[in-house]
């Protein structure tokens, strides 16, 4: 590999970016040690390349954000968090992590900010535990004569330990669009505490605030926990807090995907987790567009007891990843991240525009958000259908259940769509109604194959007529070339 040298002879100076020479370099020095790893590195970039991303939860971070990561701040342990750390020499680490913090605060207006979770599943076991560690711990502990957890005896403490797994959450069901780590069954959300889940409301397909506030006073939850990974509406947050007010639940928001349309300006006021959320967790890979990882922020009175996240369910911090967090949060805490924001909810408002005006049924009938869940069973096909048939003609995204699916978790009846990825590049509205033409094209082209007994048709196997393939492919073709992704990265 020779991608430095190539580039440094074929493109001008004044062109030459200084952010492309380093990854090159990198990648032309890796392949002299790890020929397979350097060459995955090239095929993944080159298979990102020659697909549209549509997957909803994924996005393109800048080569800052990736770069950031590649050096030796990966070989300092740091438990503890800035200023107060279990190892000697974290000066640096101290920086990185404030400065990452500094701009979580800034972004968000919180009141305290947590950059440590490796991903949004470590940041929501982090905050389900903070609250339950908070709440619960605190009192019994005060009634046990107000001890440190070293001095109670072993029946003290499981009597504590049983008050802790005995704390419920309630959170929104996985096929309302809820996460797994929402209280789902085969997740340890619902195994270390009880999990109930509220759902959408089967005709509107959208949160029935009423019934979530009749349902949480039956159950009583500990958490209320609000936020979703394929629900295509926005969340009133006044409304939520009220409920947890009714029931004394600690409000918690899993703003995983929309965090980057929080930053945005997008979702203001009552749409805005921070002012009525206890505690709000997200990841920052998502529409946030940064490493993959996870952060917190809370109210002051949950700080200490996230601040303790390590070690109370997390190992040694991550502190390249947490550099890289800073410099996406610096990139987030700009003009031109809003007007990003924005441009990617108007991007998904055009595509479910074209959708519904082909009469596809998107659940809910629409989104304002960056996402939306389309029903494919009118075509008589599977979700795993439509996602294969379309990833083969270049469109990249993942099927997933609608309410009630009969297709089961595995095989759906769904497809999930978003556009912060294509944002990113660049597209805009011309370009969405291009990839909604090409989408639906292959949808209506698109039919079961027949299992190899011919007995039934195949829930995973389709057929798509080859010139209907070729040419979506080579409308995806030319979409790709004209939204290059990193162009700077001339690896050839
Ligand atoms: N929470 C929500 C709402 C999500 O959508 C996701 C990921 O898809 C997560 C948490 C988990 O994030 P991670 O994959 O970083 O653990």
């Amino acid at each position: 590999m020779q991608y430095l040298k190539n580039y440094l002879k074929n493109r001008d100076p004044k062109n030459q970016s200084l952010a492309a020479i380093s990854y090159l370099a990198a990648v032309d020095h890796l392949h002299k040690k790890a020929p397979k790893i350097a060459q995955s590195i090239v095929e993944e970039l080159k298979g990102q390349r020659s697909h549209l991303k549509l997957i909803a939860s994924e996005n393109y971070s800048s080569l800052d954000v990736q770069l950031a990561m590649g050096n030796l701040l990966t070989d300092k342990y740091a438990e503890g968090y800035a200023g107060h750390r279990f190892y000697a020499g974290c000066e640096n680490v101290d920086v990185c992590e404030e400065e990452a913090m500094h701009h979580v605060k800034s972004i968000f207006n919180c009141d305290h900010a947590y950059v440590q979770p490796h991903s949004g599943a470590d940041a929501n076991l982090v905050a389900f535990w903070a609250v339950i560690v908070h709440k619960v711990q605190s009192s019994k502990l005060a009634s046990m004569g107000k001890k440190r957890l070293e001095e109670l005896s072993d029946e003290e403490y499981e009597t504590l330990r049983k008050h802790l797994v005995d704390c419920k959450m309630m959170g929104l069901s996985l096929d309302a669009g809820g996460h797994l780590t929402h209280g789902y069954r085969h997740n340890i959300s619902s195994k270390m505490m009880r999990s109930v889940t509220y759902s959408i409301d089967p005709k509107t397909e959208t949160l029935d605030y009423q019934a979530i506030r009749e349902q949480a006073k039956k159950e009583k939850p500990t958490i209320l926990l609000a936020g979703y990974s394929a629900y295509s509406r926005r969340i009133n947050f006044a409304k939520m807090r009220e409920i947890a007010d009714e029931v004394g639940a600690v409000l918690m928001v899993d703003m995983a995907h929309f965090s980057g349309l929080v930053a945005g300006k997008v979702f203001q006021g009552e749409e805005d987790p921070i002012p009525y959320a206890d505690i709000v967790t997200s990841t920052t890979h998502k529409t946030l567009r940064g490493p993959r990882g996870g952060f917190i922020m809370c109210k002051q009175e949950y700080a200490e007891t996230v601040n303790k996240g390590c070690p109370l369910v997390l190992g040694g911090p991550l502190p390249h990843v947490i550099a890289a967090k800073a410099i996406a949060f610096q990139e987030a805490n700009t003009g031109s991240f809003q007007k990003y924001a924005h441009r990617i909810v108007e991007n998904a408002k055009v595509l479910a525009e074209c959708f519904l005006k082909e009469g596809l049924r998107i659940i809910s009938g629409g989104t304002d958000n960056h996402l939306m869940v389309l029903d494919v069973s009118s075509y008589k096909i599977t979700g795993r259908q439509a996602e294969e048939a379309l990833l083969s003609c270049g469109i990249c995204l993942n099927r997933n259940a609608i309410l009630n699916d009969t297709n089961g978790p595995w095989y759906t009846s769904g497809v999930r769509i978003g556009t912060p990825a294509l944002t990113t590049l660049g597209m805009g509205v011309d370009e969405m109604k291009v990839v909604a033409k090409n989408i639906i094209k292959v949808l209506k082209n698109t039919k079961p194959a027949w299992n190899s007994k011919k007995e039934a048709p195949s829930l995973a196997k389709f057929e798509l007529d080859s010139s209907v393939k070729e040419a979506v492919k080579s409308e995806v073709f030319h979409l790709l070339q004209t939204f290059p992704l990193y162009p700077e990265l001339a690896l050839e």
